[in-house]
């Protein structure tokens, strides 16, 4: 067994993104970013938690022509079988976002409800622009016709921790982003 391998936590059945492949990929998305918001200021919007990993990175790839600032909002998951995807808004933005470039940063797009329902909450308080920015999309589990325009990763419909994402708030630690053996308890 090679010395990487040793260290893959023993819930994880196999890595799918190595921190590789996570770094270049995000300083592609960090220059994309820049680019399109050059010389101008941009709102960054992290959702908690599990974009916390992804969102410290990509802050670090933007370059000096993109003024950022950051904030963050937490949002409860859709409740049962709703299929509207209404979600609950549990830590909102400190700062207003009307007439801002308001950028989201989300860990994962599933089935697109949380982020449809994040970004009509956001859009309505007047944003001057509003864009997604996710790490992982799985684009065969959409339930909501949800299109984030920055994707890190198009990954398939596995359930997948590390890099910030969870399992019952495990995992999130792990410095790549792995298939979970037995994602049931
Ligand atoms: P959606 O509303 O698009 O179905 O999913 C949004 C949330 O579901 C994500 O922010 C994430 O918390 C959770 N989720 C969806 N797929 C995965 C996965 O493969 N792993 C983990 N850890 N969370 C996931």
């Amino acid at each position: 067994m090679s010395a990487e391998a040793a260290s893959v936590h023993p819930d994880v059945s196999r890595v799918l993104i190595d921190e590789k492949a996570l770094k270049a990929r995000i300083r592609e998305l960090g220059a994309q970013i820049t680019r399109d918001y050059a010389g101008r200021r941009l709102m960054v919007v992290g959702v908690l938690k599990g974009s916390l990993i992804f969102m410290a990175d990509l802050l670090r790839a933007l370059g000096p022509e993109v003024d950022a600032d950051v904030d963050f909002m937490a949002v409860s998951s859709y409740a049962g079988t709703a299929s509207t995807g209404t979600i609950r808004v549990l830590l909102d933005l400190r700062e207003n976002p009307e007439g801002r470039d308001v950028l989201v940063v989300e860990d994962i797009v599933d089935t697109g409800l949380t982020l449809a329902s994040l970004t009509e909450t956001l859009r309505a308080r007047k944003p001057r622009s509003l864009e997604v920015c996710t790490l992982l999309d799985k684009p065969d589990c959409r339930k909501a016709p949800f299109q984030p325009k920055y994707v890190g990763f198009k990954i398939p419909n596995e359930f997948v921790v590390g890099f910030g994402l969870d399992y019952d708030e495990r995992y999130r630690q792990l410095p790549y982003v792995g298939v979970l053996r037995t994602p049931s308890k």
